[in-house]
């Protein structure tokens, strides 16, 4: 039996980050995970070029999160986003800042982050157990059991379990952490898909691989309305892009089987400056046939689609009536769609839920219920939207966890 003062269990982004905390503290770390490699999540952040975190206030990151945004006050603070870009910089990986405030590696290479969290980890003696699966955990006099597949066990004072969400299981995600904070009494908030495609009702086969810019989109579910303007994009199935992720991390916690996604085509005028606009407009282009002028106002390929939907025979504009035009413009101004249901929780970025944040420390991220285990990253019931933020509630809490464990 191998006894070491701290175990991190999960090789991702808030274990490399925990482990290497525990160990400049000076004890002894083991880091375990079942994959091959670590940061096998990290390695496609980001398409590839691992957006590590964003360069902007504690303030604008709490605005980002969408679950339990107070409980990462402290963790946030403790190690803000610019104590991870001078942790990156200080242990050798260059960094560059993008639009909204994106950082990445000036290489646009996410294995030089995961080769730089391997350093540090070298630097400060971290072991390393990869291919292990756990058989059991159970705490016994004071100390963490772990049995592994190999027959192999190992103790330690402190247990950091920093397993991650359920998304992409490819990356080695597992229940695995839910589990084992179940069987120590945590309550698990129940795991939903965040930043993930939004099923839709209506056939959209026709849109596939089509992207709107400027649009503002709209759902309305259970009375409410969230909204985002931007990018987004159809898949066969599905509306995906910046602000259709964005949206469904906001609805994952209603039925969506009544709900619908509307999208105003042309945000920046009023239905009334519309109108005026294509009354003028009509008038200029009389001889020209509607399904012309139309790609005039939205990307061709969505002509055909927005015409069925109205009903609108091609025709010339002269020909089109009041009624027509009036369709016309309400439905540029609120394009509707009903929802099937998110996208499956496998295809979702992140994963909303996990361990309920009231029963972990905030200042520390130990349980409220069991001594010296500790809780870091997406297994927490923390999710945040795009941008870097969610990496840097992996580092934050990860460095919380792995500076305040007692070996
Ligand atoms: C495609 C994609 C792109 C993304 N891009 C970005 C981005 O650019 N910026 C951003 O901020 N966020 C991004 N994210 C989100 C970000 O990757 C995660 O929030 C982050 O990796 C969470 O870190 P973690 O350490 O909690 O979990 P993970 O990084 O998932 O690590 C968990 C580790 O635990 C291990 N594990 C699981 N079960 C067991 C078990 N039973 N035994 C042993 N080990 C186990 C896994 O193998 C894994 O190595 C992206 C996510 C995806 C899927």
């Amino acid at each position: 039996m191998e006894k070491f003062d701290v175990i991190v269990i999960g090789g991702g982004a808030s274990g490399m980050m925990a482990s290497i905390f525990a160990a400049r503290n000076g004890n002894s770390t083991l880091i375990i995970d079942h994959n091959e490699k670590l940061g096998k999540k990290l390695f496609i952040t980001g398409k590839g070029r691992c957006n590590l975190t964003n360069n902007s206030s504690v303030e604008t990151h709490l605005n980002n999160i969408v679950t339990n945004s107070k409980f990462m006050y402290s963790a946030l603070n403790a190690f803000s986003p610019q104590d991870t870009i001078e942790f990156f910089e200080s242990n050798g990986l260059k960094t560059k800042t993008e639009r909204g405030n994106r950082v990445f590696p000036a290489s646009d290479k996410s294995s030089d982050v995961i080769k730089t969290l391997k350093r540090c980890m070298d630097n400060y003696g971290v072991n390393i157990a990869l291919n292990t699966d756990i058989v059991k955990v159970k705490k016994q006099n004071d100390e963490f059991n772990i049995l592994c597949n190999n027959s192999i066990e190992y103790t330690c004072n402190s247990l950091i379990i920093a397993s991650g969400g359920l998304s992409y299981s490819g990356t080695g995600a597992s229940k695995f952490g839910y589990d084992l904070a179940r069987q120590f009494g945590h309550k698990i908030i129940e795991p939903r898909p965040a930043l993930c495609p939004i099923k839709l009702k209506d056939d959209i086969s026709s849109l596939n691989g089509l992207s709107l810019k400027n649009v503002n989109l709209t759902i309305s579910v259970n009375g409410k309305k969230f909204s985002e303007f931007g990018e987004m994009m159809f898949t066969y199935e599905s509306l995906t892009g910046p602000i259709a992720l964005s949206l469904s991390s906001k609805i994952n916690n209603f039925d969506l089987s009544s709900s619908t996604a509307s999208i105003d085509l042309k945000p920046a005028l009023s239905v009334a400056q519309l109108e005026q606009k294509l009354m003028r407009e009509f008038k200029e282009f009389n001889k020209k046939e509607i399904k012309t002028y139309l790609q005039s106002l939205l990307p061709m390929r969505f002509v055909p689609y927005f015409m069925q939907k109205i009903c609108l025979q091609n025709k010339k504009v002269a020909d089109v009536t009041k009624e027509e035009r009036t369709k016309i413009v309400s439905c540029l101004k609120k394009f509707d769609f009903n929802i099937k249901s998110l996208d499956n929780i496998e295809v979702g970025i992140v994963t909303s839920g996990g361990v309920d944040v009231l029963e972990v420390n905030s200042k520390t991220c130990e349980s409220k219920l069991v001594k010296n285990l500790y809780f870091a990253g997406e297994l927490l019931d923390v999710d945040a939207l795009t941008g870097g933020f969610n990496l840097q509630i992996a580092w934050s809490t990860g460095y919380l966890a792995g500076s305040s464990v007692k070996g």
